[in-house]
C-alpha cells in the first residue's frame, strides 16, 4: 500500500483526534477544532464530519487541516506518529525531535495529574480535619481515641510526640 492508503487503513480519525489532544466523548462526538464549538458537534470515527461547520473528510484531511499541512505532509506525520509502514518507506530514518504538539500534550497531561493530586490531597486534609474534631479527646476521657492519634500524626506540619503518661492502644 502507498503512503495514503496505508495511513487511512491503519489510523481511524478518532484515534488521531485523541492522539493530538482532542477530547472525544463516548458517543464519538468531539468539539470541532475548525470552528468555535462550545458543544461537541463533530462526529469522529473512521472519518469525521462536523454538523456545525460542515467540515468533512478522512484522517489525512483532518490532520492536514488541524496542523496546516499539505495532504502528503499530513500523511507522513500520521505514518511517523503512529508507526505506519508503507510502500517506499525508507528503512532508516533519522530520529526526529518530539514535535511541539507532543510537547504540549505532555505538558497538558502533567497539569491534569498535578490537579488530580491536589484534589486528592485537599480531600484528605478535609477528612483529617473532620476526624480531628470527631475524635478530639474530652476532659473526662481516660484514654484518647486512637483515631485522634492517627489523625494528628498526619496533619500537615504536625510535630508529633506521644503524650507522656498516656497509654498507647494500637
Ligand atoms: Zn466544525
Amino acid at each position: 500500500m502507498n503512503l495514503f492508503e496505508a495511513v487511512k487503513d491503519a489510523v481511524p480519525t478518532i484515534a488521531a483526534a485523541e492522539h493530538y489532544g482532542i477530547e472525544v466523548k463516548r458517543n464519538g462526538m468531539a468539539c470541532c477544532p475548525f470552528h468555535d464549538d462550545r458543544t461537541p458537534s463533530m462526529k469522529v470515527d473512521k472519518r469525521f464530519h462536523c454538523f456545525g461547520c460542515q467540515e468533512d473528510g478522512d484522517v489525512i484531511d483532518f490532520v492536514g487541516k488541524l496542523f496546516g499541512l499539505s495532504p502528503k505532509r499530513a500523511a507522513e506525520k500520521l505514518a511517523e506518529d503512529f508507526g505506519v509502514r508503507y510502500e517506499g518507506l525508507q528503512a532508516w530514518q533519522p530520529q526526529r525531535r518530539p514535535s511541539v504538539i507532543s510537547k504540549l500534550a505532555a505538558a497538558q497531561e502533567y497539569r491534569k495529574k498535578e490537579e488530580w493530586c491536589y484534589r486528592v490531597l485537599c480531600g484528605y486534609l478535609h477528612l483529617l480535619r473532620d476526624w480531628k474534631e470527631q475524635y478530639a479527646p474530652q476532659p473526662e476521657d481516660e484514654d484518647w481515641h486512637k483515631g485522634f492519634y492517627f489523625t494528628i500524626k498526619r496533619m500537615p506540619g504536625a510535630v508529633w510526640e506521644r503524650p507522656v503518661g498516656r497509654l498507647w492502644h494500637p
